[in-house]
């Protein structure tokens, strides 16, 4: 049955035109390099996102991720140990 009283084709053609979250424009990952402990768990979780510097810094890749990534980033945010990682959702 569609949501309220509208066809169903019309409902259909709605949904099919959304994107998957409309509220949501862009996500931001915040690192906080103090907190940071190079565990590495992030490089698991998200290597399109996350790699260590030669010198063993990390360096976050791309702080504005295409909505790809957005499952990618929460995973490593997810993983961090001591929550060096936060998300910004716009
Ligand atoms: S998982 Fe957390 S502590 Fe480990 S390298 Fe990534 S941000 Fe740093």
């Amino acid at each position: 049955m569609p949501p309220g009283n509208l066809p169903e084709t019309i409902v259909g053609e709605t949904l099919a035109t959304l994107p998957a979250r409309p509220y949501l424009s862009a996500v931001k990952i915040v690192y906080d390099k103090e907190i940071c402990q190079r565990h590495g768990q992030c490089v698991g979780a998200a290597p399109e996102l996350f790699e260590f510097a030669p010198d063993g810094s990390l360096v976050v890749l791309n702080t504005n991720p295409p909505e790809e990534l957005w499952e990618a980033a929460q995973d490593a945010v997810d993983v961090c140990p001591v929550q060096a990682l936060t998300l910004e959702k716009e």
